[in-house]
């Protein structure tokens, strides 16, 4: 998930909504995706749909797990269904739009032909809302109007809190037993360890990433420390860290240092 929060990054930098995703068989990694609804005018460019393009036809996707930012939209979720994938892990979910549990169930739907498809939630959360945020920020920033069109919520701290759409035994089944987190608070990569985003990221890896230096530009050493400096850390109880200092991801600077 820390890659494909990387690569939501990346669009951010391009000025598209950091959503992103990433298609796994095992350790490999397959394929990747990033809203593309800006730059091409396309509204149906979701991650889902750039990432699952790339695969071959004969394709079996039931092999496959996608690790998504958001929660896949009412769309996308319809969409991964009829190509029978695996398993689906989001981030945080999508409350306007969110097949995967938050407005419709498309995953487990019965009334749905084809077969359900796993979805889990809560891996990264909070820092694919701290991404989208940094986003709408500066969104909002650069509006003729600012004050007209300031979202509130975005400029809180806190996070709301952790709904855990995906029922406990699924979490359990999936996560560990040990990992089973308290209502309220955030999944921690290893049972009773607090993490820091940055830590899952190395460079060299990032560079083998396919598809992301070629479409979205080179990774640099700059760039991941920015990324790292916009997130909280989380404590070995699921606590946010609120007392470290963030970074705002900040575009006009950006371009005045690099000039
Ligand atoms: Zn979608």
């Amino acid at each position: 998930m820390a890659v494909a929060l990387f690569i939501g990054y990346k669009a951010l930098l391009r000025n598209e909504t950091p959503v992103a995703c990433i298609v796994t068989k095992g350790d490999e990694i397959l394929s990747i995706g990033y809203n593309y609804t800006n730059t091409s005018l396309n509204g149906t460019k979701h991650a889902e749909f750039i990432a699952c393009s790339r695969l071959a036809d004969d394709t079996n996707f039931q092999e496959l797990t996608l690790y998504v930012t958001v929660e896949p939209c009412i769309m996308c979720a319809s969409y991964l269904r009829q190509l029978h994938f695996g398993k689906v892990v989001f981030g945080c979910g999508n409350d306007r739009f969110g097949g995967a549990g938050t407005i419709l169930s498309v995953h487990n739907d019965r009334e749905f032909a084809n077969a359900p498809f796993q979805a889990l939630d809560g891996i990264c959360r909070t820092e694919a809302i701290q991404l989208l945020r940094n986003f709408y920020i500066q969104e909002n920033e650069s509006a003729p109007s600012p004050k007209v069109k300031k979202n509130k919520n975005i400029d809180e701290k806190e996070y709301p809190m952790n709904p855990l759409e995906s029922s406990r035994m699924e979490h359990a089944s999936f996560y560990g037993k040990e990992r089973l987190i308290q209502s309220g608070r955030e999944l921690t990569p290893k049972a009773n360890l607090g993490y820091s985003i940055a830590n899952y990221l190395d460079i060299h890896r990032l560079r083998k990433v396919p598809y992301l230096e070629k479409e979205l530009g080179d990774v640099t050493l700059q760039q991941l420390e920015e990324f790292s400096s916009l997130f909280y850390d989380v404590d070995k109880d699921g606590q946010v860290v609120y007392s470290k200092q963030v970074e705002r991801y900040q575009p006009k600077r950006r371009k005045l240092s690099e000039s």
